[in-house]
């Protein structure tokens, strides 16, 4: 049953992020605009009632939050101005924070491996991010022929580019990871 005051995981949300999922009336909206809902195990409206709800671990450990790509289609169909990308990022960073074992887990890891190639260089390097992600996951031989074929057609620079802000770059990351832990 929902708490007429809220579940404790509504209130967690909202001091994070500042979205009030209690507004959500369940019209689903968000859900029939998700281009990842079918590789999803809860559908953005879903998630809506679960926090609603206060299951957290099971949302905590769903596969939603890591295979949700971010692309706020689902904020920008909300009839109640809720940003639903937003709340789904909020369980994802809650997910890291407390240690839960993430239901893709090469989803953590190609987003760890990014964020290293922005920090060193400030800009993706393909090979270097593919290289990284491969050899941590494990999975060697799958995209072989595509990545010579991109290579054939010049779609990939085997040397990597560096961005003059580099300093500046390495400042953000360590701004962003300052006010991180002030949050906790
Ligand atoms: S932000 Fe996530 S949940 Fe929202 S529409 Fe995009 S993929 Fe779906
Ligand atoms: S679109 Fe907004 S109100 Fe409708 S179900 Fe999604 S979050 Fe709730």
């Amino acid at each position: 049953m929902i708490s007429v005051t809220g579940s404790g995981l509504e209130k967690e949300i909202e001091r994070r992020c500042g979205e009030k999922v209690r507004l959500c009336f369940q019209c689903g909206k968000c859900s029939t605009g998700c281009l990842f809902s079918p590789a999803m195990d809860f559908l953005p409206h879903q998630v809506m009632k679960l926090v609603q709800l206060g299951v957290e671990e099971r949302l905590l450990s769903s596969r939603t939050v890591w295979i949700c790509a971010s692309c706020v289609t689902c904020t920008a169909r909300c009839p109640n101005d809720i940003d639903v990308a937003r709340v789904v990022d909020t369980l994802r960073e809650m997910a890291l924070e407390r240690g839960v074992r993430p239901a893709e887990k090469n989803i953590p890891l190609f987003h760890s491996c990014f964020l290293a190639n922005i920090r060193a260089t400030g800009r993706i390097s393909e090979p270097v991010l593919m290289g990284a992600y491969k050899l941590l996951s494990g999975d060697l031989t799958s995209d072989v022929g595509l990545a010579v074929k991109m290579l054939r057609k010049g779609k990939i620079k085997l040397v990597p580019s560096l961005v003059r802000g580099r300093r500046e770059i390495r400042r953000i990351f360590r701004e962003s990871r300052r006010k991180e832990m002030a949050r906790r």
